[in-house]
């Protein structure tokens, strides 16, 4: 049996389990504290610090894992991707007191204090720079260092950005864009065929689904013409004869959630009725 280290609490946490409960590999707890749990049946999972994954990925002590790309990178680890998961989506950003008139990396002066979490991911994006700051470590709340005196930048991850603005900072530069990932280590023997393998296409089956939804409606027959132009579909749509239809034929498609309601009155424009929308499971192109 292949195990899996997935984080143990907090967003990343909750997402990965729904995103594997809909894979159809519910993660079976025997209690709440439990450090351990049954991924389906191929798959046992142990839950631990999302910082903590990347190591034990690289070092055996598990086949694959859920984390942040932000955290593999930090870990210095060689881990392979198998599938980036879409959320946890993050940045990480340098920022400066918006007051101060460090607008651009070329403003940074040498020498400049930089307060991070992420050291090994900061002291490589300033030597690329060209740039001679010292870096002051920090496990945490690094927006805080400039107010505290401690530093004069800071380089943290930001989601909506509202954070660095309540506390008075301001954007300069991008380190780097991270999300959730499943990783693994370079040549593991269950990926490609492997149950690692299965486990990438079960999870991305979903993912892709997602944001997709499955049209039907019935069609005037003197419209098909015009359903093109209406549903793009994958590569539909279907069309299908409706018995005792009349002059009416079903058509199915797989259309994009934000482009529905453009879809529905395009529909409704060329003369269909019964339109009816239903979430998608999984979808294998
Ligand atoms: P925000 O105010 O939305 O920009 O969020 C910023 C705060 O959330 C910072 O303290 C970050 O450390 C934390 N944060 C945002 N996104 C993530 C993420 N994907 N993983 C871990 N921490 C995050």
């Amino acid at each position: 049996m292949l195990r899996l280290a997935l984080p143990n609490k907090g967003r990343l946490a909750d997402e990965t389990r729904d995103l594997f409960e809909d894979a159809g590999l519910p993660v079976r707890v025997r209690s709440d504290r439990a450090l351990t749990a049954q991924v389906g049946d191929a798959f046992e999972a142990i839950f631990v610090r999302t910082q903590d994954i990347p190591e034990f990925v690289s070092d055996g002590a598990a086949d694959a894992g859920v984390t942040g790309w932000d955290v593999v990178l930090e870990s210095g680890r060689t881990l392979e991707t198998l599938l980036d998961l879409g959320f946890g989506r993050c940045r990480l950003v340098v920022a400066a007191d918006e007051h101060s008139a460090v607008r651009t990396l070329g403003d940074v002066a040498d020498g400049a204090r930089v307060a991070t979490s992420f050291p090994r991911l900061t002291g490589d994006y300033f030597r690329n720079a060209g740039r001679a700051i010292e870096l002051v470590p920090v496990s945490g709340a690094a927006e805080i260092a400039p107010h505290l005196g401690i530093a004069d930048i800071v380089v943290d991850l930001v989601s909506t950005g509202s954070t660095l603005r309540v506390n008075g900072l301001r954007e300069i530069a991008t380190v780097l864009d991270s999300s959730a990932r499943l990783v693994t280590r370079p040549g593991h023997a269950g990926a490609g065929d492997g149950p690692l393998g299965e486990l990438q296409d079960a999870l991305a089956s979903v993912l892709r689904a997602r944001g997709q939804r499955y049209v039907m409606a019935n069609v005037p027959r003197v419209s098909l013409d015009r359903i093109r132009a209406v549903l793009p579909g994958l590569e539909g749509p279907t069309v299908t004869d409706i018995l005792n239809g009349g002059d009416h034929v079903a058509v199915h498609a797989v259309v994009r959630a934000e482009c529905l309601t453009t879809t529905i009155r395009g529909l409704q424009s060329i003369g269909a009725t019964g339109i009816l929308v239903t979430r998608i499971e999984r979808l294998v192109p």
